[in-house]
C-alpha cells in the first residue's frame, strides 16, 4: 500500500502546470491526463460515483453515507494544476527527521534554503520534509491537498464502523490561473458545505478572501517624428505614467498587509502610438473595492477630459469576491473546522487570505467553502516544501470534521 508521502511525490513528479495563455479547458493536456489517472485510481481505491468530466476538467467521487439518518453532505476540494514556475522534471527530495539547519536543495547549483531566510523552518525540527531539488517548484500546492483528501477518505473506506454522512470530493484544474472553478458544477456536487485543502501552515482556517477585479487600460497616443513633434505628439508611455500617478502610491502589494487593499500594475507595454497596462485590484471590503474600481474610471475620464479626446479606454472585469460575504451567513463549516482542530489540540489560525481560492467562487455558487491548511509552505517556487507530520494533521482534521458532522 502506497503511503501518503509516496502518493504526494508520485503526483508532484507529474508536470501539471496550467497555462494562462491557453484557451482550452483545462488549459493544458497534462492536466487532462492527470485527471484521467486520478479517476482510475479513485475507482481502484473504492470510491463511489467516480466521474471525470471533460467539459470542466473536474474529477468528482463519493463516499456514501453509512448512517440511517441524513446529515449534511460535506465536500472536500483540491486543485491539481501547479503555478507558473519551472515544473519540468520535478525531483522531490525527502529529508527525514529534519535537524533545523539550512537545507542544501542543490549542491551543484548552490541552492540553499536557509533558516535565516525561512525562519519558519524551525517549526519543523524532527519532521520528515519533502523538498524540491532547487530547480523546480514542488507542486505540493495543491497535490498535498489531493493526497490528504484521498488519505482521509481511505480511512472511512477502511473503517466502515465509523459513522459518517455522505462525503463528496472534487479535484479540479486551473486554480492557479484563476479560472478552474468557473465551470465547477455546484449543483451536481450536492454538498451543503465544502472545504478547499489549499492552505499552508498548521492550523490555517480561512474564510475571508479578497474581492478581485482585473483592469485592462488601453492608451491611444499620436506618433509624430520627434523633430517636428512639438504640440503634436502624444506618447502613451507618458500617458501610462500619468494614469498610474493618479492612483494612491502607497496602496500597492509591497506596502500593504492584513486587510489593506491595493492596485497592482502587473505589466505594461507601450509604443508612442498605443499602450496597454494590466492592473489587478484587490480589497476585502466590498465598499472599498467598489471605490477602487470607481477611481480607475474617474482617472480615465479625467485624462480623456484633459486631452479632449479618448486617450484612455478602460476594460474592467470582476475575478472573484470575498467568500466571507457568503460564509458569515452560515458559519457552520467554520465552526466545524474550528472545533475539529481544537479537539485535535491544533490552535486554529484564522486570518484573511490575501488572495482567492476556488472557494471564493464556489461559495458564491451556494456552497460555503472555507480553506484549510495542507502543511506545505513557500508555494510557487523552488523553496516549496511539505511536512509529512503536518500533512497527517490535515488528514486528521478532515476526518474529525466528518465525524463531528455526523453527530
Ligand atoms: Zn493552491
Amino acid at each position: 500500500m502506497e503511503t501518503m508521502v509516496e502518493r504526494l511525490i508520485r503526483y508532484c513528479k507529474l508536470n501539471t502546470r496550467s497555462d494562462e495563455t491557453s484557451k482550452t479547458v483545462p488549459s493544458t493536456t497534462a492536466q487532462v491526463e492527470f485527471a484521467k489517472m486520478l479517476a482510475i485510481e479513485l475507482e481502484a481505491l473504492g470510491f463511489s460515483e467516480v466521474l471525470h468530466r471533460l467539459d470542466n476538467g473536474f474529477v468528482t467521487a463519493t463516499i456514501p453515507s453509512n448512517m440511517d439518518q441524513t446529515v449534511d453532505t460535506l465536500g472536500f476540494i483540491a486543485h491539481f494544476d501547479t503555478a507558473a514556475f519551472n515544473s519540468e522534471n520535478i525531483q522531490p527530495q525527502v529529508i527525514e527527521s529534519y535537524d533545523g539547519e539550512d537545507i542544501v536543495l542543490n549542491k551543484s547549483l548552490d541552492v540553499v534554503m536557509s533558516v535565516e531566510k525561512f525562519p519558519n523552518l524551525k517549526n519543523y525540527i524532527g519532521h520528515t520534509l519533502v523538498t524540491t531539488d532547487g530547480t523546480t517548484l514542488l507542486g505540493a500546492d495543491d497535490k498535498a491537498g489531493i493526497a490528504e483528501i484521498i488519505e482521509a477518505m481511505l480511512f472511512f473506506i477502511n473503517h466502515p464502523e465509523v459513522k459518517h454522512g455522505e462525503i463528496r470530493v472534487a479535484f479540479g484544474p486551473d486554480e492557479e490561473i484563476g479560472r478552474g472553478a468557473n465551470l465547477f458544477d455546484a449543483k451536481d456536487f450536492r454538498a451543503k458545505y465544502a472545504y478547499t485543502l489549499d492552505g499552508s501552515v498548521l492550523g490555517e482556517l480561512e474564510y475571508e478572501s479578497f474581492n478581485a477585479a482585473a483592469a485592462k487600460v488601453s492608451l491611444y497616443g499620436v506618433s509624430v517624428h520627434p523633430g517636428t513633434a512639438k504640440d503634436k505628439m502624444v506618447n502613451t508611455a507618458k500617458l501610462a505614467f500619468e494614469f498610474d500617478a493618479m492612483l494612491p502610491q502607497d496602496e500597492v502589494p509591497e506596502k500593504t498587509e492584513g486587510y489593506q487593499g491595493f492596485f497592482l500594475l502587473h505589466d505594461m507595454k507601450t509604443t508612442i502610438e498605443e499602450g496597454h497596462m494590466n492592473y489587478i485590484i484587490r480589497d476585502h471590503d466590498k465598499q472599498k473595492f467598489l471605490l477602487r474600481k470607481q477611481l480607475m474610471m474617474d482617472n480615465a475620464k479625467a485624462i480623456n477630459d484633459k486631452y479632449g479626446v479618448t486617450r484612455v479606454v478602460l476594460d474592467m472585469s470582476d475575478s472573484y469576491y470575498n467568500m466571507a460575504e457568503v460564509i458569515t451567513q452560515d458559519f457552520k463549516p467554520v465552526e466545524l473546522a474550528k472545533q475539529a482542530m481544537e479537539n485535535l489540540g491544533i490552535q486554529p489560525l484564522i486570518k484573511p487570505i490575501r488572495g482567492g481560492t476556488d472557494g471564493s467562487k464556489i461559495s458564491f455558487m451556494g456552497i460555503p467553502t472555507p480553506n484549510l491548511f495542507t502543511g506545505a509552505e513557500n508555494f510557487h517556487g523552488k523553496f516549496e516544501f511539505a511536512s509529512k507530520e503536518v500533512m497527517e494533521k490535515a488528514v486528521n482534521v478532515i476526518i474529525e470534521i466528518v465525524k463531528l458532522n455526523a453527530k
